[in-house]
C-alpha cells in the first residue's frame, strides 16, 4: 500500500508550495522511491484550461492531454515523473462528477451532502493515484488554510489519514514567518494561527516548513516547536535561496527532511547525495556569460504566463554554462518599430491565443529572418513564423490565420493557418483542441533532427489551429523546410530556414518537457546558436 505525505499551507499565498512539494518529491526519488504527485485546487473552475493567464498563469499540459495547474510543471521539473489526467483535481470536477452521479441516479434516492459525498469523493481521486503502485503518494493542497473552499480537501485528508494511519501519512505545514523590520522582530504567531486552525479540523501537523527571508535563531524554533506541539528536529528552516530555485531540493535535503519523512515512513533507505543538482548549482553560480533572449508575448508583464518557457530558456542556458536573460518583449509595443529587437541575442515567439499582439509576433519573426537571428517559435510562435514567410517571402500579401477572422470581420484571403476542417486533405477532421502528446517525424537534414538526435519524436499540445496543407508547395517550392510532420494525421509540426543559423519552430510545445537538469533538446541548440552569435560579435 501507498503511504501518504500531505503538504498544506498556512499565513500567506504564493510561499512556493509548489516548489517546495516538488522538491520534496525530488528528495523522495533520489532515495530510491517510486512516487506519484497530485495537486488539489480549490477553484470551482472544472480546470484551468479556460482561465486567463492573468488569474492562473500558464496552463500546463499533460502527454494525456489534461490542462493542468502549472505546479504540475515543477512537480515534472523537479521529479523528472510525467504527470497525468490523474495529477490535478479541481473542487469544480468533484462537484461536476458528483452532481452527474446524483443526475444519473447512483446515490439510490439520499441527500447528497458534504460529508460524506464530496470527501469521499475526493478521497476516490487520491487513491485513484496507487493504481500504479507507488511507494509515496505527494499530495499538494493548493490555497491557505483557513480558506473556506479548502475546508472539505481538509477533512478528505483528515479522514484519508484516519484510514491508513500515522505510520503510513506525514503531514506537512508549508508556513511564513515574518521579519518585522520595525520592531527588529521575527514574528512566530501566525504560523501558531495557522497552525491552530489545521487542529481545530483535527489536523496535526508533522513537519514544520519555515519560508523565510531571514536566518530564524534556535528561540524562535523552540518557540514555534512548543506552541505548534512539532517536534524541534521537525521544524525545518526554508529560507530565501540566493542563486535559484533550483536549490530548494539542496536546502530541503540539508535540513534532513527526507530523512525525517523516511523515519516516520519506517523505510530503510540509504541517503544519496544529490550530485546532478549540486553540479547544476555551481553552474547556475558561477556562469561563463550572460545571453539576452527575447520573449515577444502578450502577456510580458506577467511571471506565470509563460512559466516553462522561462525556465525552459533558462535549462538551455544551463547546459552550455550560461546565464540566460529572458527580455519580457510586449508584442503590442514592437508592431511599428521593432529596434528593440536589435539588443537581443535570439528570439522566442511562444504560445498564445487572441489576436492581441499578433502583428508585433510577426514582426518579429520577420526580423530574425531577415537578419539571421536565432529565432524559436512556439505553437502560435510558428503560426506568425509561416505567416510572415507567406507574406513576405512567397508575395502572399493577405496570408494569415484563419482564427482572427471573426475579430477582424474578414475572411483571410490566404488561409495559410486554419483548422484542420478547412482543408481539404487530411485525415483528421473537426474543430476540437489538439490536446497532449503526438508523435512527430523529422526530416533529415534539420536542425530538429540534429538537436533530438532522433527522427520519430513525441511532444505535447494545445491548439486548433494547423499550417494550411494546401499551402505547402507555395511555402516549399519559396524555400521553407518544413522540417517535422505528424505521420498520421499528416499536418506540419516543425518548420525551419535552411539559409540561417538556427530558425526553427514547432507547433508542439516542448518547454512542457524541459528538466533543469535534463535541458531540453531545441532550447539547448536555440541558446547556444545564441550564444554563438553574441561571441561573433
Ligand atoms: N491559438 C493558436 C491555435 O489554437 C495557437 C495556440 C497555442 O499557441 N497554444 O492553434
Amino acid at each position: 500500500m501507498a503511504k501518504y505525505l500531505f503538504i498544506t499551507g498556512g499565513v500567506v499565498s504564493s510561499l512556493g508550495k509548489g516548489i517546495t512539494a516538488a522538491s520534496v518529491g525530488r528528495l523522495l526519488i533520489n532515495r530510491g522511491l517510486s512516487i506519484r504527485m497530485l495537486k488539489m485546487d480549490p477553484y470551482l473552475n472544472v480546470d484551468p484550461g479556460t482561465m486567463s493567464p492573468y488569474q492562473h498563469g500558464e496552463v500546463y499540459v499533460t502527454d494525456d492531454g489534461a490542462e493542468t495547474d502549472l505546479d504540475l510543471g515543477h512537480y515534472e521539473r523537479y521529479t523528472g515523473e510525467p504527470t497525468s489526467q490523474k495529477s490535478n483535481i479541481t473542487a469544480g470536477s468533484i462537484y461536476w462528477d458528483v452532481l452527474h452521479k446524483e443526475r444519473r441516479g447512483d446515490y439510490l434516492g439520499g441527500t447528497i451532502q458534504m460529508i460524506p459525498h464530496i470527501s469521499n469523493e475526493i478521497i476516490e481521486r487520491i487513491k485513484a493515484l496507487e493504481a500504479d503502485d507507488p511507494d509515496i503518494i505527494v499530495v499538494e493542497l493548493g490555497g491557505t488554510v483557513g480558506d473556506i473552499e479548502g475546508l472539505i480537501f481538509l477533512e478528505a485528508l483528515r479522514q484519508l489519514a484516519l484510514e491508513v494511519g500515522r505510520d503510513n501519512s506525514i503531514f506537512i505545514h508549508l508556513t511564513y514567518v515574518p521579519f518585522i523590520a520595525a520592531a527588529k522582530e521575527v514574528k512566530t504567531k501566525p504560523t501558531q494561527q495557522s497552525v491552530a486552525k489545521l487542529r481545530e479540523i483535527g489536523i496535526m501537523p508533522d513537519v514544520l516548513v519555515c519560508r523565510t527571508e531571514v536566518d530564524l535563531e534556535r528561540e524562535h524554533l523552540n518557540k514555534l516547536s512548543l506552541f505548534c506541539n512539532v517536534p524541534k528536529d521537525c521544524v525545518i528552516v526554508e529560507k530565501d535561496v540566493e542563486t535559484s530555485i533550483y536549490e530548494i531540493p539542496l536546502v530541503l535535503s540539508r535540513a534532513g527532511l527526507d530523512e525525517i519523512i523516511l523515519n516516520r515512513f519506517r523505510i530503510a533507505k540509504p541517503a544519496k547525495p544529490l550530485t546532478d543538482w549540486e553540479k547544476l548549482i555551481e553552474t547556475i553560480r558561477h556562469p561563463k556569460g550572460k545571453v539576452r533572449i527575447g520573449v515577444v508575448g502578450k502577456y510580458s508583464e506577467l511571471q506565470d504566463a509563460y512559466k516553462s518557457i522561462y525556465e525552459a530558456l533558462y535549462h538551455g542556458g544551463y547546459a552550455s554554462g550560461y546565464e540566460v536573460e529572458a527580455v519580457k518583449i510586449a508584442a503590442e509595443d514592437i508592431e511599428e518599430n521593432p529596434a528593440v529587437l536589435k539588443t537581443v541575442d535570439g528570439i522566442l515567439i511562444p504560445g498564445g491565443f487572441g489576436s492581441r499582439g499578433m502583428e508585433g509576433k510577426i514582426r518579429a519573426a520577420q526580423y530574425a529572418r531577415e537578419n539571421k537571428i536565432p529565432f524559436l517559435g512556439i505553437c502560435l510562435g510558428l503560426q506568425c513564423a509561416v505567416i510572415e514567410f507567406a507574406r513576405n517571402v512567397c508575395g502572399l500579401k493577405g496570408a494569415h490565420t484563419t482564427e482572427f477572422d471573426e475579430e477582424r470581420g474578414m475572411k483571410t484571403e490566404h488561409p495559410v493557418v486554419c483548422l484542420m476542417e478547412e482543408q481539404t486533405d487530411v485525415v483528421e477532421k473537426g474543430g476540437t483542441m489538439r490536446l497532449g502528446a503526438y508523435t512527430c517525424e523529422l526530416e533529415d537534414g534539420s536542425k530538429a533532427l540534429e538537436a533530438y538526435g532522433e527522427k520519430r519524436i513525441s511532444e505535447r499540445h494545445r491548439h486548433r489551429y494547423e499550417v494550411n496543407n494546401n499551402y505547402r508547395d507555395k511555402l516549399e517550392s519559396a524555400g521553407l523546410f518544413l522540417s517535422g510532420s505528424n505521420p498520421d494525421i499528416g499536418v506540419v509540426e516543425m518548420i525551419e530556414l535552411k539559409d540561417h543559423p538556427w530558425f526553427v519552430a514547432t507547433q508542439a510545445h516542448p518547454e512542457l518537457k524541459s528538466q533543469p537538469v535534463n535541458p531540453h533538446p531545441l532550447f539547448k541548440d536555440f541558446v547556444a546558436a545564441a550564444i554563438a552569435k553574441l561571441k561573433a560579435e
